[in-house]
């Protein structure tokens, strides 16, 4: 599956003040039902397509906001202060990983999730795939790390 992937994603806002790229295939995608990414999605759920930091390149002005997450890091999500598209979030500690929004790449298939974190929280009109592995919460550091290995 990852083979198919393309080596370099790109994606932007809906007014399209902000646009991005990733030299990078993606090193893991995922759908989380966390409620943070309910909230700022617009639907059920938030689809995070994992690239390095290295590979992730922006232009045009986005504004974040952080909050912290179950396991105390912060996460900052960044969006058009615009149109409010969300684009990609980050630690706000910093960090070697960005977690673009599937939903801002320009080729949304270009990506394959291969997993589903807090599917427990998921609502009942957004219903977990039952073909990819799901975790109730967030899955462990180990698990994650098995997830980013897996090619
Ligand atoms: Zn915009
Ligand atoms: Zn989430």
């Amino acid at each position: 599956m990852a083979g198919d992937q393309q080596v370099s994603l790109a994606g932007g806002c809906l007014c399209g003040a902000v646009r991005y790229e990733a030299a990078s295939k993606p090193l893991v995608a995922a759908h989380c039902y966390c409620i943070d990414c309910r909230k700022s999605s617009g639907t059920g759920h938030c689809t995070h397509v994992v690239v390095p930091a290295a590979a992730f390149s922006l232009s045009g002005e986005v504004r974040h906001y952080d909050h912290p997450a179950d396991s105390g890091n912060v996460v900052r999500r960044h969006f058009c202060p615009t149109c409010g598209s969300a684009l990609y979030s980050t630690n706000a500690a910093g960090g070697e990983l960005v977690f673009l929004r599937a939903s801002s790449l320009d080729d949304p298939d270009a990506v394959t999730p291969g997993a589903s974190v807090y599917a427990s929280r998921a609502p009942k009109w957004d219903p977990v795939d039952p073909d990819l592995p799901s975790f109730p919460k967030m899955p462990s550091q180990e698990q994650r790390q098995a997830m980013l290995q897996r090619k």
